[in-house]
């Protein structure tokens, strides 16, 4: 890496504003294997050193005045756009991308910023008529106290600054623990809000194993809130942990997203969309396409579209000049493979060609002929895999696509508008494209239903998670 500014990159975690530096776990590039650098295993004393110095860092935090911790965000929302170009070569480094999707998750993350800097002057409360002569009740909002946030790799960015900068605006104070594959995009963008102005110990940010650090944090009866991203089977152990002392709770878990293409689309648009929802970050996103499900009268041209789509699509190291980069980790390439080999071994076609690459990287496939007993329709494969699906009538549309205990987004492409509202309806997901594959911003609600999670980031919804009601009642008045 050649960053301008080589202070982004700090080997050392960020407990109660002190940087605690120490060469306990290697973190290295996936697109290489080499060794980007070593940071501390944290510990469960380190972990209740930071949950103490979050304690006590909110007791300033809340009471500052909305339109401070407004400017603050503001503040660090445009040292993330200043810095884009160092943030996203640690986030190509560490996490594989593209750097030209590096860039645009800087800007994703950064929107977050932006959007919950505004919302943190817009918390109001409300007056409510007694039904009691001479009496008031003021619904007042409160930050919900000390937040544990916990984030996977494949956003290392935007995925902290949609659960921190909510939060941050509320009044509440964090302790971060981002993926140990992808540290150090986290404690460049801590780097950034200490020179924003956010105070000592009101974003702590903590690395090492998920197991301790997780399990102190749940355990604590300081921390009022976990907010993971994550797979439905942590998402699940985590909310087990945090039962005995009743934490609020946001789950944006996995997903299955079905992708349905109806005879009376539009051949390129749904093509496009599907190249988008289905290739970004060589489809490790919860949100994209996992079973593209398409009707018999198009479906032969919308099959040899993509196909050729995807044989143009690049693969190498994120820096260069590619459309993919490599996955993030060799569990992640068996597993792809385990689905491709199923698929093929229960009559499906590969309708793309094989390539040659190294072990790092994962070969972008276009699969016909797939159906329900197969493994990649029951998980998500995480992987540049498009299965097809074919059907023929809306109602086994909807079954296949309603078919999965997760519920985080779906996408359909029809141009019958009587459809759009009777099919999005059906549909069981928290999120719906409808002749789009891009459903990701700041200004709407995130979040999934069923096995896919609770709660939403992002839009209004996406600061209430972090703020409690209290009911103030007057009397005599
Ligand atoms: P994961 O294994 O569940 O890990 C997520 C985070 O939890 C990581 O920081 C991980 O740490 C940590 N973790 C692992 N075991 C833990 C434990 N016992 N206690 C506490 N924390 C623990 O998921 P992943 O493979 O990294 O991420 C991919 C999954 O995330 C997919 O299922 C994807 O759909 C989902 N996802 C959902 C959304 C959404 O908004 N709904 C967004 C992005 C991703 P380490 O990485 O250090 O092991």
């Amino acid at each position: 890496m050649n960053l301008q500014d080589p202070d982004l990159f700090r080997n050392a975690a960020l407990i109660g504003g002190q940087w605690l530096a120490r060469p306990d776990m290697a973190v290295t590039n996936p697109a290489t294997g080499a060794v980007l650098g070593e940071l501390p295993d944290c510990t469960a004393e380190e972990t209740l050193a930071a949950i103490a110095s979050a304690e006590t860092a909110m007791v300033e935090w809340r009471a500052r005045t909305h339109a401070e911790r407004a400017d603050i965000l503001m503040r660090w929302y445009t040292l993330m756009l200043e810095n884009t170009e160092d943030l996203a070569q640690i986030l190509t480094a560490e996490q594989g991308k593209p750097l030209s999707e590096s860039r645009g998750e800087v800007a994703y993350g950064a929107s977050f910023v932006r959007w919950f800097a505004e919302e943190a002057r817009r918390i109001n409360g409300k007056i409510i008529p007694s039904p009691t002569a001479g009496k008031k009740i003021f619904a007042m909002k409160e930050p919900v106290g000390v937040c544990a946030i916990i984030t996977p790799w494949n956003f290392p960015i935007a995925m902290i600054t949609r659960k921190v900068a909510p939060g941050l605006a509320a009044g509440c104070t964090m302790v971060v623990k981002p993926s140990d594959f992808t540290p150090y995009s986290a404690l460049a963008l801590a780097v950034l809000a200490e020179r924003a102005g956010i105070p000592a110990g009101v974003l702590n940010i903590l690395t090492g194993k998920p197991a301790t650090i997780g399990a102190t944090l749940t355990a604590s009866p300081v921390v009022r809130k976990l907010s993971f991203t994550g797979s439905t089977r942590i998402g699940a152990l985590l909310a087990e942990q945090c039962a005995p002392t009743l934490k609020r709770l946001s789950l944006e878990l996995g997903g299955n997203a079905p992708f349905v293409v109806f005879d009376d689309a539009d051949l390129d648009a749904a093509v496009e969309g599907a190249m988008q929802s289905k290739f970004r970050n060589g489809g490790q996103t919860c949100v994209c396409a996992n079973r593209i499900i398409v009707q018999s009268g198009i479906h032969d041209a919308f099959v040899a579209a993509l196909a050729k789509r995807v044989d143009e699509l690049r693969v190498g190291a994120g820096t260069e000049a590619v459309d993919i980069g490599p996955m993030i980790n060799t569990a992640a390439i068996d597993k792809i493979n385990a689905h491709v080999a199923d698929a093929l071994d229960k009559g499906a076609t590969r309708v793309t060609l094989p390539r040659d690459l190294p072990s790092h990287f994962a070969d972008p496939v276009v699969l016909a002929g797939a159906s329900t007993e197969m493994l990649l329709a029951e998980e998500e494969t995480f992987g540049p895999v498009a299965p097809i699906f074919r059907f023929e009538t809306e109602d086994e549309a909807l079954a296949l696509a309603n078919g999965t205990p997760f519920g985080l987004a779906a996408y359909f492409y029809t141009r019958d508008m009587a459809r759009a509202f009777r099919f999005g309806e059906a549909l069981e997901f928290g999120m719906v494209g409808l002749n789009t594959g891009l459903i990701s911003s700041e200004v709407s609600p995130f979040g999934g239903v069923k096995a896919s999670g609770l709660g939403r980031e992002g839009a209004q919804e996406g600061i209430e998670e972090y703020l409690e009601t209290k009911a103030l009642h007057f009397g005599g008045l």
